[in-house]
């Protein structure tokens, strides 16, 4: 027994959404089980809802980046309130929770050479003291044995919150935000986030991880954000 199993039965979690008792899991069965799981046929590149999953048209029309996009959770409730208390309010007890979940979907994926979280600017991680997809990152890493590469990709430009932009104005604000000084040639890399919302950021990074050789980018996020009415 490690230590942190060993502490896991010494101190059982507390369920972090109602408070019961949850075992060695961050959220209790029924909490785990409430969440706004993304199992709707879904565009396998950017896993907007679809009929039959296939392709969707804004794919069609301007391919991304990014290859697939495995997505755990719609960006609904809990997630509007819980991840937000993650970012700003530095809850990092809150990461392992939307690790494991990312991980419950991911488990069944090929695995990826090595996983890359969305960087932050410099100057962010001083403000907020941590990445937090980063902290969601390590947990898939640890829980799938893969390799967290946190030296490879940089955000060069520290950009305006995306939030309130229109699609173009978002494309904008992130042209040439990331630099990649690893070697990345011929690797196939998951890219992970906590929400996609119209994917530019993920976009942008997963094109200059292809200019620097990547074989394969595959966005792995907690949360997608889902047009109304296409959220369970
Ligand atoms: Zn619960
Ligand atoms: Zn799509």
């Amino acid at each position: 027994m490690n230590i942190r199993s060993l502490f896991n039965r010494l101190f059982p979690h507390a369920c972090l959404l109602c408070g019961a008792s949850a075992g060695t899991r961050p959220l209790c069965h029924g909490c785990q089980a409430d969440l706004p799981w993304h199992i709707a046929p879904q565009c396998p590149q950017c896993a907007l809802p679809t009929p039959g999953g296939q392709v969707c048209g804004a794919c069609l029309k301007r391919p991304p980046a990014f290859d697939r996009t495995r997505a755990a959770l719609a960006y609904a409730f809990p997630l509007d309130r819980v991840i937000p208390r993650l970012k700003y309010q530095g809850r990092l007890a809150i990461a392992p929770a939307l690790g494991a979940c990312l991980v419950e979907v991911v488990a069944s994926s090929p695995r990826p050479d090595r996983l890359i979280a969305m960087p932050l600017h410099a100057q962010r991680i001083r403000e907020r003291g941590f990445n937090h997809a980063t902290e969601i990152a390590r947990v898939v890493a640890t829980q799938l044995g893969l390799p967290l590469d946190t030296a490879s990709c940089q955000r060069i430009r520290d950009t305006p919150p995306q939030m309130g932009l229109r699609h173009d104005e978002r494309r904008r604000n992130v042209r040439g935000a990331f630099a990649c000084s690893g070697d990345v040639r011929g690797q196939r890399i998951a890219l992970i986030d906590d929400v996609m919302t119209t994917g530019t950021s993920l976009d942008e990074l997963a094109k200059t991880l292809k200019q620097a050789g990547a074989a394969v980018v595959e966005t792995w996020v907690v949360a997608r954000t889902l047009p109304p009415g296409d959220i369970a």
